[in-house]
Order: C-alpha cells, then sequence, then structure tokens
C-alpha cells in the first residue's frame, strides 16, 4: 500500500494537492494502521479545517436565529446568512443575490422547481425533456409532476461511451417542450453535458433548463450567466461543505412569478385567517427555520474553493483523470462505464467476473473506500447492461498514491478471482 502523501510531484498545475490534503482531518487520521485512500466524493466530500471551524464558530459565537431578534446576536447571525447567499452569487456567477435560494440539497431544489414552477407551468399534453444520464434526483420529481399534470416525460438518449446525443437531444424539442432538465455532470459516468447548447436550443422552442450542478460545481467553475439557464441547482455536502444545505439559482424573472413551494415562518408579509401574502424573492422560498450553521460552513466551503481557484482545481483533477484511467485500463478484465470525451472525475467500472459489491468489501479490507451499485442511476446502468457499477471518484485532495492503490488492490481482487 503507498503511503497517501507519497506523491508530492502531482501540484505540475499550479495547485497542491499534498498542501490541501492537510486541511483535511479525516485524510490524516492517526487511529488506524492504513492511511484513508477516499475515493468516494461524488457521494459527499470530506470536509477541510476552514468548514468545520465555521460551523464550530457559528454555534460558539454567532448563533441565534436568523431574520427574526431584534437583539444584536440575532443581527449578527441575519448577516452572516445574507453575506453567504450573496457569496453564492458570485460563486456560480449569478446576476443578483436574490436568485440565490438556500434549500437542503440539489434534491429538494429540483422539487422545489417541479413543484411551483411546474404545476403551474406544465399542462396535459406538455412535455418535459431529460437524458438518459440522469441521477434520480432528476428524473422522478418530473415524472411525479408528469403524473399530476398529464404531461410526458421524454428521455435524450446517451451513445455507449456516455455521452448524451445532441442531436436525438435537438429532434425531441418542440413547442411541447416546456421544462429541459439535464444533469451538468453525470455522477454515474462523469460525463459533461454542453449546457450552454442545451440553454439556447431549449430556449429556442421556450422551455426553461433546469441544471442538476452536483456533480459539477466542486471540478470546475460555474458561471449561471455563461450557461444561460434558468435554474441551477447543488448541494453543500459535495463541495467539502455540510449536508442538509445546498443551493437553487432561479433566474429573477422567472422566480419571481413563482408560488411558493411551502408555506410557514419566515416566507410571509403578512397573514390574517382570509389571506396570507408572501415575502419577496429569496425569502419566498425559505419557510421555516433553515441550517443556520450549516449555512456558515458552506460559506467557508465556497470561500475555500474560491481561495484555491477552481480553474487549477480542474486541471489539476483533469491531470490525475487521465493517469487514473490510464492506470486502470492496466486492470486485466477491467470495463470503462462512460468514457465520454469531455468527462470529470469519475470512473465507473466492471470487473469481468467478479460482483462490483465484491470488488468494494476486498477494496475496503485494503483501505480503498469506493461506491459500489447503480448510483441512483438505475436508467444509465441499464444502458450500459450492468447491473451496478464500481466507483471511484477523484477530488481535489485525491493523488495519483490513491490511484496507484486503488489498481494494487485492484490486482488483490484479481488475485482473489482469478
Ligand atoms: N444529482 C446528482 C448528479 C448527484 O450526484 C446527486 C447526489 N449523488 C444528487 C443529484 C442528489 O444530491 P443530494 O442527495 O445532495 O440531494
Amino acid at each position: 500500500m503507498s503511503a497517501p502523501n507519497r506523491a508530492s510531484t502531482d501540484c505540475t498545475v499550479g495547485f497542491d494537492a499534498e498542501r490541501a490534503r492537510l486541511d483535511f482531518p479525516i485524510l490524516q487520521r492517526s487511529d488506524s494502521e492504513r492511511p484513508l485512500v477516499f475515493l468516494d466524493s461524488a457521494a459527499s466530500s470530506q470536509k477541510p479545517n476552514q468548514v468545520i471551524d465555521a460551523i464550530s464558530k457559528c454555534y460558539r459565537e454567532e448563533y441565534a436565529n436568523i431574520h427574526r431578534g431584534v437583539y444584536e446576536l440575532s443581527a449578527r447571525a441575519t448577516a452572516m446568512f445574507e453575506r453567504v447567499r450573496e457569496t453564492a452569487q458570485r460563486f456560480v456567477a449569478a446576476a443578483e443575490s436574490r436568485e440565490i435560494v438556500f434549500v437542503r440539497n440539489t434534491t429538494e431544489a429540483i422539487n422545489l422547481v417541479a413543484s411551483s414552477y411546474g404545476r403551474a407551468n406544465v399542462g396535459p399534453g406538455d412535455e418535459v425533456l431529460i437524458t438518459e444520464m440522469e441521477h434520480h434526483s432528476n428524473i422522478v420529481p418530473w415524472q411525479m409532476l408528469c403524473d399530476q399534470v398529464g404531461a410526458t416525460l421524454r428521455v435524450a438518449p446517451i451513445d455507449d461511451r456516455g455521452a448524451l446525443m445532441m442531436d436525438e437531444l435537438e429532434k425531441l424539442l418542440c413547442d411541447r417542450t416546456k421544462i429541459v432538465a439535464v444533469a451538468h455532470v453525470s455522477n454515474a459516468l462523469g460525463s459533461v453535458n454542453p449546457v450552454a447548447e442545451i440553454s439556447r436550443l431549449a430556449h429556442s422552442v421556450g422551455a426553461v433548463v433546469v441544471v442538476d450542478g452536483a456533480q459539477a460545481v466542486p471540478h470546475q467553475p460555474v458561471d449561471v450567466q455563461a450557461l444561460d439557464c434558468d435554474f441551477y441547482a447543488f448541494s453543500g455536502h459535495k463541495i467539502f461543505g455540510p449536508s442538509g444545505v445546498g443551493v437553487l439559482y432561479g433566474r429573477a424573472s422567472i422566480l419571481s412569478q413563482m408560488a411558493p413551494y411551502q408555506g410557514g415562518g419566515m416566507m410571509i408579509k403578512t397573514v390574517t385567517f382570509e389571506k396570507t401574502t408572501y415575502e419577496d424573492i429569496p425569502h419566498r422560498f425559505e419557510a421555516g427555520t433553515p441550517d443556520i450553521a450549516g449555512v456558515a460552513g458552506l460559506g467557508a466551503a465556497m470561500d475555500y474553493l474560491t481561495e484555491i481557484g477552481l480553474e487549477s482545481i480542474a486541471r489539476y483533477e483533469a491531470e490525475l483523470l487521465d493517469y487514473a484511467t490510464d492506470a486502470l485500463s492496466k486492470v486485466p478484465g477491467l470495463r470503462m462505464i462512460g468514457t465520454a470525451p469531455n468527462k470529470v472525475s469519475v470512473l465507473s467500472f466492471v470487473l469481468e467476473g467478479v460482483h462490483p459489491h465484491d470488488v468494494g468489501t476486498i477494496l475496503d479490507q485494503q483501505g480503498v473506500a469506493v461506491r459500489t451499485g447503480n448510483h441512483c442511476a438505475m436508467p444509465a446502468m441499464e444502458h450500459f447492461n450492468v447491473p451496478a457499477t464500481v466507483r471511484a471518484s477523484l477530488a481535489l485532495y485525491n493523488t495519483r498514491s490513491d490511484v496507484d492503490a486503488l489498481v494494487e488492490a485492484l490486482l488483490e481482487v484479481r488475485e482473489i478471482f482469478g
């Protein structure tokens, strides 16, 4: 097994992964003989001290409920919360901070759009267009919407490398298409979708574009204005922030026309038993007490990524993905699932003659943490005719040593299973 910090030559692209690793206490753990080789960041990422400290600071120094108290502590917590909204605005290059809605996660963001925008704007005979590579979070809410309003779900296919077939997507667009919902990056395959081009095509038939950005934001800069999408969703826990908090970006002109998703405190202007009037955006969509310390942690996570620079991270990870792709190709009987020309972070594969869960269990015994299963993308698995894959996913703190450890452990699996 390789020592985790061996690959000091990895910092060839203006980013030093070895230094970044030092920010993550879990990667320094000393309670076990084996260093942690963590290759499951697509499921949820590890947290740097900066994020852990921000959450702790919030509870220790500036915690109170927000938007309520007249006292100083509440005002400070509110100011922190609203500052993070501005951080999120800059993080995705939104035009205005009122376009940022805090939600629990990507799943809630998509459900919000499906419920609020969807029920008001999609009717019988209309269509919602998604792709074959979507996570269940970007399938099921649209299926539920279609069932509720009598609309039809259409699916743009992927090719055998796992890339979206843009000509097929274009053919499926028509004046009945009201919503086009696509992943920016596929969690099961790593394929990157050409969102700006999809926006252009969708807008030409009058559809709005909803982007599931859960797997894109940890790996590359995102500019919602350049992508020209109408909604963009992501989760804090995949960008080295806490779980329980996420972001929905919505274009102000659309968001301000939408009805609330949930009713309760904080989202109202006035309430009588006869009639309630609602807050303006974004507060209209933030009913109830939010995850205040979680928002503090999310702010620290976005600052962390911005400080390092997502361009440097993207260059570093591209090089590491190339290295890993090449190294895995040398493992006998390994078939890579998802080889799109434009791809980030994810190495999904099957090993001939060995069930992915068995691979995962033996890798775990070697100290290598990977995900096995359908990755909440059963239709994508079906496309490749596999029930499950082994998925190693890379993040900024992974190095060539981690990849070498994975390959070594896979060779061990090969030894055991022949
Ligand atoms: N979309 C994609 C592409 C994802 O990878 C995930 C998480 N695996 C989600 C949506 C759902 O994210 P969350 O569970 O944080 O809502």
